[in-house]
């Protein structure tokens, strides 16, 4: 899923979990178990072994609208609540998966360093993510909706 979504069911998460080894747990929990449906995402697409460099700034302004989105509209769905620290925190573990899988990388293309926990992380993430050829954009734009509408449903009441 995109990182706003994961971030708003995060923040739905410490809206009713306030004990902080569960809110981690279940935070990351819920982002495999999303991943692993159909969803709605952006792919970084390129023939080669290295993507050119105008596609690689599309993709790394794709990443930080949905990041600024995201804690935008958490910030502000948080601002009032007396749950505020415990949705800030959960959106946070909520993108954990991502961040590593881009620590990783990040780590590994720019540094040739090549992380065994992080390694582990990264293939874990691979394995559970739904395959590209599986994830139908009609269904995973519904189903990621419905996630939204839902988190927000237990967000708001
Ligand atoms: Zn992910």
């Amino acid at each position: 899923m995109i990182l706003v979504s994961h971030m708003i069911v995060g923040a739905a998460i410490g809206s009713r979990i306030h004990n902080l080894w569960l809110l981690f747990f279940i935070s990351i929990a819920l982002h495999y178990a999303f991943d692993a449906l159909p969803h709605w995402e952006y792919h970084l697409r390129f023939q080669g072994s290295n993507p050119p460099k105008k596609k690689l700034i599309a993709f790394a302004a794709k990443i930080i609208i949905d990041l600024l989105t995201g804690v935008i509209l958490v910030f502000f769905l948080a601002k009032n609540s007396p749950d505020r620290s415990f949705m800030l925190l959960a959106a946070l573990f909520s993108l954990l998966p991502d961040g590593l899988t881009f620590l990783y990388i990040a780590l590994k293309k720019v540094f040739g360093y090549d992380d065994k926990i992080l390694k582990k992380l990264f293939h874990f993430h691979h394995t559970v993510h739904i395959s590209k050829n599986k994830n139908s954009p009609v269904w995973g734009t519904a189903i990621e909706l419905l996630i939204i509408i839902f988190s927000l449903f237990v967000l708001l009441r």
